[in-house]
């Protein structure tokens, strides 16, 4: 089994934290463009972001409550936009904001630097001439999960937490990866943070450390081994994870072939190079990135081909 196959699998994981597979950026977004930038319109360098005052990070502060929105725009208006031009845009419709991004479905995220100016920001109809079509404003009560990556096996995960900047991380977790078949301690970690809009970035004492959305891995079902749903809510006949057979993978034998019942490759169920299931695995990084439905991740991926 390849050893570059880092996500684990299905039921059995739910509800614990793997690996993810995809590189930064999810799928069919930019995330170049989504660099941060100051009101001036220059990408922060990591000199400046380094310097306490100014930095280019989401901080959480206190009594600055409900100044962040976040504005969508049309959908055929899903292009990329100059970091220069928006921010001379907001500038003069807003006045100096805090801090303005672009996020990975491609909506404006701002934060403001008072409530009045939220306001006015909720007013915004276009930005560099592309129509806003939704609006929304974010607390901070939403937790969003993210992956960094290059921590060493032996660190201290309590310590480390505690010198994280850039967002409030609320719990922290190694993840694993599978290595011929063996689930083993990678460099990467899960993030949990408190914060309703993920980091870009986070800053271990001066080190800073790019952050990528979680995608977890595709749901499979425990009983038929098919993906998007799980086992209670199962119509189809028992599949060995292994050989594909009509029986239960404890009840497998020692040297069997491997057969997926999904594709009918001489895999197992759960190999990552599986046609069925890089596909799953593509559901569900739609779903994630762009925080919509199973069912409309589904429809968005057949529209795809
Ligand atoms: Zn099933
Ligand atoms: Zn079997
Ligand atoms: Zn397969």
């Amino acid at each position: 089994m390849a050893s570059q196959e880092v996500e684990e699998d299905g039921e059995m994981d739910y509800g614990d934290w793997t690996p993810v597979a995809n590189r930064r950026g999810g799928i069919g977004v930019n995330r170049a463009e989504g660099g941060w930038m100051t009101s001036q319109g220059s990408k922060r360098s990591l000199e400046e972001s380094s310097s306490d005052e100014g930095s280019g990070f989401v901080r959480k502060k206190a009594g600055k409550k409900e100044v962040k929105i976040i504005l969508k725009f049309r959908k055929d208006e899903h292009i990329s936009l100059s970091p220069i031009a928006v921010s001379r845009e907001l500038k003069k419709k807003l006045g100096v904001v805090e801090m303005a991004r672009i996020l990975r479905d491609g909506s404006l995220f701002i934060v403001c630097k008072t409530e009045e100016q939220k306001n006015k920001a909720w007013e915004v109809e276009s930005v560099c001439k592309k129509i806003i079509s939704e609006r929304k404003i974010v607390g901070d009560s939403k937790v969003t999960r993210g992956v960094i990556t290059g921590i060493p096996v032996e660190e201290d995960l309590d310590k480390l937490k505690r010198s994280i900047n850039g967002g409030e991380v609320s719990r922290i977790k190694r993840l694993m990866r599978t290595v011929n078949d063996e689930r083993v301690e990678s460099l990467s970690l899960l993030l949990e943070f408190q914060e309703s809009v993920l980091p870009e970035k986070v800053k271990i004492g001066c080190m800073i450390f790019p952050v990528r959305p979680y995608i977890p891995p595709p749901l499979r079902c425990y009983k038929c081994q098919r993906y998007g749903h799980i086992a209670v809510a199962c119509k189809g006949k028992q599949r060995c994870p292994k050989c594909g057979d009509e029986h239960r993978v404890e009840d497998c034998k020692e040297k069997v072939q491997d057969k997926c019942c999904n594709c009918g490759g001489q895999h197992r169920v759960t190999y990552g190079g599986c046609e069925v299931r890089k596909r799953a695995v593509k559901i569900q990084q739609v779903k994630t990135v762009n925080n919509i439905s199973y069912a409309e991740a589904v429809k968005t991926v057949q529209g795809q081909k």
